[in-house]
């Protein structure tokens, strides 16, 4: 990506989609898709995620008097989901741009295997230009793995991805001091920097609910928490502003924005040396050496050994000839799979292993240089 241009997650509620009615909104959903393009256009990879699935379904149904229990929810889910897939798939269409489905519960995050295959997937998506859309995997995911909310979800996404901005969109301009529809005084918080967020801010945020939503201001701010601390900028803004993407992407004030606390390679850094599995690592060749400090991915050809024990998607040390650690990734083989390929082509990974995940050992999108 050209140095100037970003990787965004919009986030979309319910409250947008349906432009606070209890249908989506067809309009406002043209709206969205019209300054997603733009922003595609001008470089930018972006990442939408959208609730609307259990609403979509309600209205589906002919909006039906359920039990407000999770199974209920969950068949709601079922029917709303793929019809907003395909009202998405339809209008971002009509601006030339594709979507993907992503459905995600916590597990998906939380284990290492799975995690890897949710982030070089959407890695591949975002530099296809495709825009992922992502909702809670709502029809398998119980209490013990739901993320519950999609104001988490959307951090936990701009983690995954590594985003530099992340995007609430809501129906309020940001977050205010008191709640504006009671308080005439009430102010919009435009900024919010330091490494805490003040006790104040997270007072004025507690509480505030919508109609057909999960979320509230309280679960925007918990989120914002969640990505500022690996390095994303978050903004909590109106989705009801027009052409508020651009707005905000060429820093007009708008909203409330919330400053990182770290540099988005500082915080990759930090979380793959805290997370690195010990006395496991992988030997390579000064041919290799070289090609990771240009910026290149790990290849089974400049390997000379794997060592330990790890599986696909565990964090792992490399060692340069010197017995220096020169980088750290994430592995997309496992040790005894490495093994048997080190040294090897990655043409021949398919037929060493009997299937592949890819050329390289390390991705470079997955790994971070040391020293
Ligand atoms: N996943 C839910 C849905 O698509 C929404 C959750 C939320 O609004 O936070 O309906």
């Amino acid at each position: 990506m050209h140095a100037d241009k970003k990787r965004i997650i919009i986030k979309v509620g319910t409250s947008t989609l349906t432009a606070g009615t209890s249908k989506l909104h067809l309009p406002q959903i043209t709206a969205l898709a019209q300054q997603l393009a733009e922003l595609i256009k001008r470089g930018d990879q972006v990442a939408l995620v959208s609730s609307g699935a259990i609403a979509v379904g309600r209205e589906r149904l002919g909006y039906p008097a359920l039990p407000k229990s999770i199974p209920a929810k969950q068949m709601l889910a079922a029917i709303g989901q793929p019809r907003l897939m395909n009202v998405y798939e339809q209008i971002f269409d009509i601006y030339g741009l594709k979507v993907a489905q992503v459905l995600l519960t916590r597990e998906d995050i939380s284990d290492r295997k799975r995690y890897i295959n949710a982030r070089n997937t959407l890695e591949s998506l975002l530099e296809q230009g495709v825009v992922p859309v992502v909702n809670e995997n709502d029809t398998v995911a119980t209490d013990e793995i739901r993320i519950g909310d999609n104001d988490n979800l959307s951090a936990l996404v701009a983690n995954l991805v590594e985003a530099d901005l992340l995007v609430i969109l809501t129906d309020q301009e940001g977050i205010y001091t008191a709640n504006p529809s009671r308080s005439k005084d009430a102010q919009l918080i435009r900024e919010v920097r330091g490494a805490e967020i003040p006790k104040e801010i997270w007072e004025a945020a507690g509480g505030s609910q919508n109609g057909l939503g999960t979320g509230g201001m309280h679960t925007k701010l918990q989120a914002a928490e969640i990505a500022r601390r690996s390095g994303t900028e978050v903004v909590i803004a109106s989705g009801l502003e027009p052409q508020i993407l651009q707005r905000l992407v060429d820093g007009e004030a708008l909203g409330t924005r919330i400053y990182a606390v770290v540099d988005k390679l500082e915080s990759r850094k930090r979380f793959m040396l805290a997370g690195a599995v010990p006395r496991a690592g992988i030997r390579i060749d000064a041919g290799a050496a070289a090609a990771l400090s240009e910026g290149g991915s790990l290849l089974p050809v400049g390997i000379s050994e794997a060592y330990g024990k790890f599986e696909r998607g565990d964090i792992v040390r490399v060692k340069d000839p010197a017995g220096k650690d020169c980088a750290i990734g994430l592995v997309n083989y496992a040790c005894e799979d490495v093994k048997k390929i080190t040294g090897k082509r990655s043409s021949e990974i398919e037929s060493l292993l009997g299937f592949a995940y890819g050329d390289e050992v390390i991705h470079h999108n997955n790994m971070t240089l040391l020293g």
